[in-house]
């Protein structure tokens, strides 16, 4: 993982998982049960830049009233910036110091659709910034950060059974097993899936992080089944921070 050389601490997987989801009603779901929403201060500076930016656009070009108008649309961007920045910071350094392998869903498939609404541009910068930050908190103290595919549906298999339900619409948000009854918070259920999804991976030893050794799972699990529609994973290891593509538009 390393190219340079540079001896980083040794990797250990020992310890407890964590399976992380992110989303826009919730930044982040995790697979011991507990929900985050993005601060409520930060969505009401949003609120001001959306304001900010429409006076902004109403002001004639050139205009001294303009000029006005862009140092405060780019005063709230900064202040945006730095709040979300430090909100991102206290959250992965909470999660690092409590979790020994962090699994997140690749961002590949749900953030980096470009999109013209902006809560959800932020957002995925947000995602973005969240995903390096974890990394790099993790390899820093010699914990394990992966992400695994959303090939496999993570939304739509009982983490207990794994039993595969056929259809289950975005706006249904919990759900009950056909096959072991069980009733599920769909977001909860999905980040747990991502969760046994990272450590089958481990398990297999296809990375060189899985350098052996138990982790304790925080929720029973006994995935075992591996669906043959799953990429394999070993030649991923490298492109697992990225900052999102829209960080320039969601600004903008
Ligand atoms: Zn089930």
């Amino acid at each position: 993982m390393f190219k340079d050389g540079v001896a980083k601490p040794k990797q250990s997987k020992e310890g407890k998982a964590i399976g992380i989801d992110l989303g826009l009603t919730d930044f982040c779901i995790t697979s011991d049960g507990s929900k985050l929403k993005q601060p409520k201060w930060l969505r009401r500076h949003e609120k001001n830049l959306k304001r900010k930016q429409r006076k902004l656009s109403r002001q004639v070009k050139g205009s001294k009233n303009r000029d006005k108008a862009r140092l405060k649309v780019a005063k709230v961007q900064s202040k945006i910036s730095r709040c979300r920045e430090d909100f991102l910071h206290k959250l992965s350094r909470k999660i690092v110091n409590e979790n020994q392998v962090i699994v997140l869903e690749s961002l590949n498939v749900k953030g980096m659709v470009r999109n013209p609404n902006l809560s959800k541009a932020i957002s995925q910068v947000s995602w973005g910034q969240f995903a390096t930050m974890l990394k790099y908190k993790a390899e820093q103290e010699g914990k394990v950060y992966l992400e695994v595919d959303r090939w496999f549906p993570s939304s739509k298999t009982c983490n207990v059974c794994l039993n595969v339900v056929g259809n289950l619409p975005l706006d249904i948000r919990a759900w009950t097993c056909n096959s072991c009854n069980t009733h599920h918070d769909r977001d909860i259920n999905a980040s747990i899936n991502i969760m046994n999804e990272g450590l089958r991976i481990l398990s297999l030893g296809t990375r060189d992080t899985a350098c052996g050794g138990s982790v304790r799972r925080s929720r029973r699990s006994s995935r075992t089944q591996v669906p043959g529609e799953r990429r394999p994973k070993s030649g991923r290891k490298k492109s697992t921070s990225r900052q999102s593509p829209v960080k320039q538009e969601a600004h903008a």
